[in-house]
């Protein structure tokens, strides 16, 4: 089991040559001796498509773009043969330009490889089309888990699944339309928390919401939810338009934040 971080400047130990740090793992995981672990590096530089891998053995990370030095740590990661990679925001960091180029590197890498990957993201454009299944997670807890496909075909059955949605540029909409945000902040997970810990933020919320977390449950075949008003369902509806008519959510979020949201999205108002 490997895994790769978001940064790959803080990843990268900034006073060892690339090489260096790519044989250490082979080394002292693979017994192998200082020439076999950095002709294996030099092979590695090449599978994750760096140009000049013999040049770039001998470089170090500050010579080297953010596109560069996150397949460097791919390589790493990828040394010792893992079943599992674990990518956390890989491309976070990265210049968009450069962020798919890194994300198909690694779904290549992967079928390759016959390698599992969990790749965690607050984007959920990233995963789709790239994984099989997601599991949507929000204050330490599982709010949602489908297979990708049925995820996407109703953009969620989850309120924050929903919000996370909305907040997804899409490519038919005139320009300057303003993304929808989601009103309100992450909560705390430090202390306890008590009911749902979306409930802040949510247009669906009821008053037991605030007091009782619901189950994960199976709401439709190995599609699993953790809401009592799930989006969509008569539930979902019948709560939205309770909080419409009375302005606000029984957790005193007022309603007008999402028409303020919604309607600079309809116009592209600034
Ligand atoms: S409806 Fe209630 S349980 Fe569902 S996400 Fe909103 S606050 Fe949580």
């Amino acid at each position: 089991m490997t895994m790769i971080f978001q940064d790959p400047m803080t990843s990268l130990n900034p006073v060892k040559r690339i090489g260096e740090q790519i044989a250490e793992s082979l080394r002292i995981h693979m017994n192998r001796s200082r020439s076999e672990a950095m002709a294996e590096a030099g092979d590695l530089l090449e599978q994750v498509g760096i140009p000049e891998p013999a040049k770039r053995l001998r470089q170090y990370p500050h010579e080297l773009s953010g596109g560069l030095r996150q397949r460097v740590v791919i390589a790493i990661a990828l040394a010792c043969g893992p079943r599992l990679l674990i990518a956390d925001e890989p491309t976070t960091a990265l210049d968009v330009t450069v962020q798919k180029h890194i994300l198909d590197l690694l779904d290549d890498l992967r079928k390759e490889r016959g390698m599992s990957m969990i790749l965690i993201t607050h984007d959920l454009g990233v995963v789709k089309g790239r994984t099989d299944e997601i599991m949507v997670m929000y204050g330490g807890r599982t709010m949602e888990k489908a297979p990708t496909s049925t995820l996407f075909e109703r953009d969620g059955l989850h309120p924050y699944t929903e919000a996370l949605n909305a907040t997804i540029p899409k490519i038919d909409t005139p320009s300057h339309t303003r993304l929808v945000p989601i009103p309100g902040k992450p909560p705390e997970v430090i202390g306890k928390i008590t009911g749902c810990p979306f409930v802040p933020r949510c247009r669906y919320s009821t008053s037991e919401c605030l007091t009782d977390m619901p189950p994960l449950v199976e709401q439709e075949k190995r599609h699993l939810c953790a809401c009592h008003n799930p989006v969509s369902t008569p539930e979902g509806i019948k709560a939205r338009e309770a909080n419409q008519n009375a302005g606000h959510t029984p957790a005193g979020l007022d309603m007008k934040e999402f028409e303020t949201s919604a309607t600079q999205a309809d116009t592209g108002e600034l």
